[in-house]
């Protein structure tokens, strides 16, 4: 069975759920998840912190159904959010924003094993306190993931994709639900073939 990766497109705003940008400091970090950041490498224990609630100012500027924030969220409309939830596509959390209802950070319910010598990615130097990689190149392997047999839901690897700032989130699907999702005309999503 073929899975895609879930790519979100280039966005012409910039969005950001753990951070803020202001014209006098620029992106920060908002005070009220300092404590969830790594002292050595400054990444935020991004489960953690979004757990702890989301803060009153996020709103989200954009017209994708789909997108990913600038630390790392899946963000999806609530017409994708319904969407999903109609033809039973489960494997995803919806985060409700308390400033903006029409969309939600969709968090994985939970990651699939990844065997790390299969897993076909190269991390880059690990943080000495917290063991996070700085950076990470490529995609994980399809053979190093643990794939149920039906694979309708959406789903996230338990090795994540890091750059200097933090994760991205991602995840994949059968081509099933990839045909679902275009038949409903979702925007702001490019589907890649996983190997
Ligand atoms: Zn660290």
């Amino acid at each position: 069975m073929n899975c895609f990766w879930l790519i979100p497109e280039d966005q012409r705003f910039n969005n950001w759920i753990l951070h803020h940008d202001s014209p006098d400091v620029g992106v920060s970090l908002r005070e009220r998840y300092a404590s969830y950041a790594c002292k050595k490498c400054k990444k935020v224990d991004e489960e953690a912190a979004i757990a702890d609630g989301i803060d009153r100012e996020v709103t989200i500027q954009s017209k994708s159904d789909f997108l990913t924030t600038d630390d790392g969220f899946i963000c999806v409309s609530q017409r994708l959010k319904e969407l999903l939830e109609d033809q039973s596509v489960q494997g995803v959390r919806y985060l409700s924003l308390p400033a903006d209802d029409r969309y939600m950070v969709a968090m994985p319910s939970s990651c699939l094993d990844t065997n790390l010598e299969k897993v076909g990615m190269e991390c880059h130097r690990p943080c000495p306190v917290c063991g996070r990689y700085r950076e990470t190149c490529f995609f994980p392997s399809l053979q190093s993931i643990a794939v149920p047999e039906e694979p309708n839901d959406l789903y996230c690897p338990s090795v994540f994709i890091e750059n200097t700032g933090g994760r991205q989130f991602l995840f994949f699907t059968s081509e099933d639900t990839v045909r679902i999702l275009r038949s409903g005309k979702i925007s702001g999503l490019e589907y890649r073939k996983t190997y």
